[in-house]
């Protein structure tokens, strides 16, 4: 089957909205071996529509429609469907009861241009709309198979999983699957990932190997197609296994995994807590530590010190300190965090100072980074190189603290 997802909606073309139907679509129908060739986007319009129409119906054999299955004159995408291939439209009983008795339950006043929206494609396959009032329908013309969803993801998403997928499984021959595994990396750049791969990926057929670079993380997207899930998996394991012992130290979880959850973890699992100091991160890694719910059993707090001043006042860094080695130092990095270890009593202080740009600081270049980690055992320093811009730099800092942190508390130390 090759498919051609037609969204419909001026809103689209105005670029008010982004096309995330088309987007959530194309990822379902990967993973049940359905070639995706085009994205078309065509406004309310009814002419245009029409020519839309015909011409994916002349290069596809799958072709789903999203949006316009409203009630208001603008949704305009089944009658023109209808038209276009000679059909007729016809009330959908159960779809007509359903709206009155929701405009009677929710005590609303029913118009009569709401009753357009139980409006099929005579001898249609209907999909009810559980979130929502326009249903869906799937009908075949001349081989072709069509699908028409309403705009709202919040409406077709769920119909698509429920109603629409189990549809297409029923009108495929082939019943080859494709089975992903994500596999996350952290330290590596894309570029020396993929040449200790490069063999692998050249030689790649099923899995394919598939590297993306990502917010300062390498992603690895294995992919396998056959029709028994078994038999996949262990292509899958074996694609794994081999990568990881290529780039073990690299690796470090699969798609849901996130290094800031996977430090939470760590601690949660020794029992541990910790507090931050923060310098040139100005919070955001307790920002993002506290996004995770659960966190407060490990995360006592942070200071932001950012000033020379505060962090005198706030963390006592000594002024012979500052004077001989700087704030933006190895010396600054180890007291900050052992003293907010002490001061906030807990298993392990984290500090972070450098130099996030875009001007240099204490004629230490941009990118010059020192992660204090203080544990139950010793304080450890890590010096950072990192590139990129203020922001980046600030990212990258607070997940090489997430990393270093989890190291840390995985070895006890
Ligand atoms: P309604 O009954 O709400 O009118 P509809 O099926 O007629 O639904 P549209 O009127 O085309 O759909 O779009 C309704 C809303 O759905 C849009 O305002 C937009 O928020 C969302 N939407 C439509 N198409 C898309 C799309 N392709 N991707 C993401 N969101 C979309
Ligand atoms: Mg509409």
């Amino acid at each position: 089957m090759n498919a051609e997802i037609i969204a419909v909606g001026s809103e689209l073309l105005l670029g008010q909205i982004v096309n995330s139907n088309a987007q959530f679509i194309s990822k379902n129908l990967a993973d049940i071996g359905v070639n995706v060739f085009y994205h078309t986007v065509v406004g309310d319009n009814e002419k245009r529509l029409a020519s839309a129409v015909q011409t994916a119906a002349s290069r596809s054999n799958l072709l789903i429609f999203t949006g316009g299955l409203g009630p208001t004159k603008d949704d305009l995408t089944k009658e023109t469907i209808a038209r276009v291939f000679n059909k007729e439209l016809v009330h959908d009983e159960d779809s007509l009861k359903y709206i009155i008795h929701y405009f009677a339950q929710t005590n609303r006043q029913m118009t009569e241009n709401n009753k357009k929206q139980a409006l099929i494609i005579k001898d249609a396959t209907v999909f009810p709309n559980e979130n929502g009032m326009a249903p869906g329908m799937a009908f075949m013309n001349d081989g072709i198979v069509c699908l028409l969803l309403p705009g709202p993801p919040s409406e077709m998403k769920p119909m698509f999983q429920k109603y629409a997928m189990p549809f297409l499984l029923t009108k495929m021959d082939v019943q080859t699957r494709l089975y992903t595994r994500v596999l996350k990396f952290f330290g590596i750049g894309e570029s020396i990932l993929e040449t200790k791969l490069q063999d692998l990926i050249d030689k790649q057929t099923n899995p394919t190997i598939a590297p993306l670079a990502s917010e300062h993380e390498v992603t690895i997207r294995l992919t396998a197609a056959h029709k028994d899930k078994e038999i996949a998996m262990k292509l899958l394991d074996g694609a794994e296994s081999e990568i990881v012992k290529r780039t073990s130290s690299y690796f470090y979880g699969y798609a849901e995994d996130t290094l800031e959850k996977q430090a939470m973890d760590s601690l949660l699992k020794s029992n541990a807590t910790v507090a931050s100091a923060e310098s040139l991160t100005g919070g955001l890694f307790g920002s993002i530590l506290t996004d995770l719910p659960g966190s407060s059993a490990v995360f006592k707090g942070s200071i932001i010190a950012y000033s020379n001043e505060l962090k005198q006042k706030l963390l006592n860094v000594p002024d012979s300190l500052i004077k001989e080695h700087g704030v933006v130092s190895e010396e600054c990095a180890e007291w900050m965090a052992n003293h907010i270890k002490i001061l906030a009593k807990t298993d392990y202080g984290i500090s972070f100072t450098g130099v996030a740009g875009p001007d240099q600081q204490e004629e230490k270049p941009v990118g010059t980074v020192f992660v204090g980690i203080a544990g139950p055992l010793e304080t450890k320093v890590f010096s950072l190189k990192l590139a990129g811009t203020r922001k980046s730099i600030r990212e990258k800092t607070v997940k090489h603290g997430f990393y270093l942190l989890n190291q840390l508390v995985k070895e006890g130390q």
